[in-house]
């Protein structure tokens, strides 16, 4: 297939790669002249350019720019298409991006591969990034199946399990497993350097150690990647926020109260319900 990139960062970098890797002829596009050539260099791409024109004999197009750039991106994009060409992007809040393009375009198709690392841009492209991981398509009624269909194939050879959801229904599933992670883990480092003993807060940071490495690398990532979930995700997130401030309340409780019993239950349930979210 002939297949269009737009934003050579992480993600459409890492798709130009496994999507070469399997033969398919790959054309970039992104912002700056440097990223382009950096692309072709590392063979990300078969060819790169700053102009959109690249993309006119493109089969598909996957959007990969930051979410506030997508919908202007298609727009800018359309002029150059062929009428049956199907547009795709990796934006990871859904519903904002697919009440934006979806009139715009027929043939489109939402997507969100749930796989990515802290680093950005092009040179943070690597291959196999998809493979194992979740990639959600959030196709609405008005979605041409035949559309879907090659989307869900092209997904489906980048060894990805693929899932099928409303866009809503994706938005309110990250706030808990991707959005809602960041901002506690950043609250986490936040309170930590709340420690006013000097003495004692440098000892905090010398004893930090694998524990405090897990759950504070979320928090520790791209600040505007945080920005951009609680900006485009706001009313789930709140939601979720507002739950876990409950549970922490509820265990805050607990052990004011030297509930001993009640904690060793929560600690528990929530044992056994890891599991539900990582079944062997
Ligand atoms: P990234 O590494 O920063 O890459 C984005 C790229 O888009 C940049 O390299 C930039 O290219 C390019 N770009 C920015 N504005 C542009 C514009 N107006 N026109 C054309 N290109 C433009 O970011 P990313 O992590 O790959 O994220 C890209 C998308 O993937 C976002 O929508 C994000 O929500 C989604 N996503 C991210 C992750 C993750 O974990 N990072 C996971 C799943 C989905 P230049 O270098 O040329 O400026």
């Amino acid at each position: 297939m002939n297949i269009g990139i737009v934003g050579l960062g992480l993600i459409g970098g890492s798709l130009g790669l496994d999507l070469r890797g399997l033969g398919h002829q790959v054309l970039g596009v992104s912002r700056q002249d440097y990223t382009c050539q950096q692309a072709i260099k590392r063979g990300v791409v078969d060819d790169a350019s700053v102009n959109l024109t690249l993309l006119a004999a493109a089969d598909i197009i996957f959007i990969c720019t930051p979410i506030a750039a997508i919908a202007s991106t298609v727009q800018q994009l359309i002029p150059h298409l062929a009428p049956d060409a199907i547009i795709t992007d990796v934006g990871s809040v859904k519903t904002p991006v697919v009440e934006a393009v979806a009139p715009l375009w027929d043939n489109f198709v939402g997507g969100h591969p749930v796989a990515g690392t802290e680093r950005n841009g092009i040179n943070a492209a690597v291959s196999g990034l998809f493979k194992n991981n979740p990639y959600v398509l959030t196709p609405i009624d008005s979605t041409p199946l035949a559309a879907v269909k090659v989307v869900e194939e092209l997904v489906h050879s980048l060894a990805a399990t693929v899932y099928f959801c409303r866009p809503t229904d994706h938005d309110r599933a990250v706030a808990w497993i991707s959005h809602l992670p960041v901002l506690v883990s950043a609250s986490l480092i936040d309170a930590c350097m709340g420690e006013t003993d000097p003495v004692v807060l440098e000892l905090v940071q010398q004893l930090a150690s694998s524990g405090f490495r897990d759950t504070s690398r979320v928090g520790g990532g791209n600040p505007e990647l945080g920005v951009m979930m609680a900006q485009y995700n706001r009313e789930f997130l709140v939601r979720s926020l507002q739950s876990c401030r409950d549970s922490l309340d509820q265990l805050i409780e607990l052990v004011e109260q030297e509930d001993w019993q009640g904690l060793a239950q929560r600690f528990q349930d929530t044992q056994s319900q890891r599991s539900q979210f990582f079944p062997k």
